[in-house]
C-alpha cells in the first residue's frame, strides 16, 4: 500500500510505519564528526554529498483512539529549498493515511518529538487563505521546553522551524498541549524526555499486551546511527544525544522494543541487539 513501510498488531493496538516522503540531506551533517570513508559505506552520497532519507511517521489505533506520531514537512518548502533538499512528497502523509482508511478528521492525537520542520511541518495545512491544523479534531502534544526554544529561536536555531506556517497557527487554534517531561498521554501511550538533538526532544512509547514500540525521533535518526558516537552535526547537545541514545537503546534491547527509525532510507522499524563492533545492531525479529 502507498507509503506504508510496516503494519502489525501490537497487543490490542494496531500500528503502521507511514512514509511522509523522502528528503536528501548533507551526508557529512547527518554523521557529525564521523569521516566520510566510514559513513559512505553505509549510505552512499550523491554527487552533491547528499544522502537520501525517509520521513517516517507512526500511526497507532487503540480501541478508542487514532494517534499520529510525527508529520513530515507537510509541503511547506519553497522551490529553492525543495531542490536543495531533493524533497519528494509524492508519498505524503495524508495520502499514506488515506491508503489505510484514515481521514484527517479521524485523528484524535498528534505527538511530535520536536518542532523542526521535517517533523512538525505537517501539523498544519493551507485552508481558505490561511494555515489551520491538518487534523481538525486532534490535540497536539509537545514538550513545553521545545515550544519555548522554538518561539524564542536565535540565528543558530531559527531555520529549523516554521513560525508563521506551523507554530503560530497551532497556537492560535488552541490545540496544543505542553508537556513537562515524562508524561502518560493516554492508556498505553507515553512520552519520555530524550534531549540532545534539541533540549525539548521527546521519544514516544506505545505499549499493549506486553509489547512496546518506541518512536525514538532524532535521537537515532536511522538504523545507520546505532553506533553511539554517530551523532548528527544538527544536534544542539551532541553529548546528551550520545548518553541518552545508549540509555534508550539498552532499554530497547533489554525489554525487546520494536524501534521506529524516523529518517531511515529503507526500513520503518526493527528490533535491536547488542553488537560487539558497533555497540548496537538491528534484527528483523525476536528469536
Ligand atoms: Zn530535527
Amino acid at each position: 500500500m502507498m507509503g506504508i513501510l510496516g503494519h502489525r498488531k501490537l497487543g490490542d493496538f494496531e500500528i503502521w510505519a507511514v512514509r511522509a516522503g523522502t528528503v536528501k540531506m548533507d551526508g557529512g551533517a547527518m554523521f557529525g564528526v564521523i569521516p566520510r570513508p566510514l559513513w559512505e559505506k553505509r549510505i552512499p552520497p550523491d554527487e552533491r554529498n547528499r544522502i537520501r532519507l525517509g520521513m517516517t511517521c507512526l500511526l497507532v489505533r487503540t480501541q478508542d483512539e487514532t494517534i499520529v506520531i510525527e508529520t513530515g514537512f507537510g509541503g511547506k518548502v519553497n522551490e529553492k529549498l525543495r531542490e536543495i533538499f531533493g524533497l519528494d512528497e509524492s508519498d505524503g502523509l495524508l495520502a499514506s493515511l488515506a491508503s489505510v482508511g484514515v481521514a484527517p478528521e479521524d485523528v484524535d492525537r498528534v505527538i511530535v518529538t520536536h518542532l523542526h520542520q521535517d517533523h512538525a511541518g505537517g501539523c498544519t495545512i493551507w485552508e481558505k487563505g490561511g494555515y489551520a491544523p491538518t487534523f481538525p479534531n486532534a490535540r497536539y502534544f509537545v514538550q513545553r521546553v521545545e515550544w519555548d526554544d522554538a518561539v524564542g529561536a536565535d540565528a543558530q536555531t531559527v531555520n529549523g522551524f516554521r513560525m508563521e506556517e506551523v507554530l503560530r497557527p497551532l497556537e492560535k487554534a488552541g490545540v496544543l498541549n505542553f508537556l513537562d517531561g515524562d508524561t502518560e498521554i493516554c492508556t498505553g501511550v507515553r512520552v519520555v524526555s530524550t534531549p540532545g538533538h534539541t533540549r525539548g526532544h521527546q521519544s514516544v512509547l506505545v505499549a499493549s499486551g506486553g509489547e512496546t514500540v518506541c518512536f525514538v525521533g532524532d535521537l537515532v535518526p536511522t538504523s545507520h546511527h546505532l553506533k553511539p558516537i554517530y551523532v548528527m552535526a544538527y544536534d544542539l547537545y551532541p553529548r546528551e544525544t550520545f548518553v541518552n541514545k545508549q540509555a534508550i537503546l539498552n532499554q530497547a534491547v533489554q525489554d525487546q522494543w520494536l524501534v521506529v527509525w524516523p529518517h531511515d532510507p529503507e526500513i520503518g522499524w526493527s528490533y535491536v541487539r547488542i553488537d560487539d563492533r558497533d555497540g548496537f545492531a538491528t534484527m528483523d525479529r525476536l528469536d
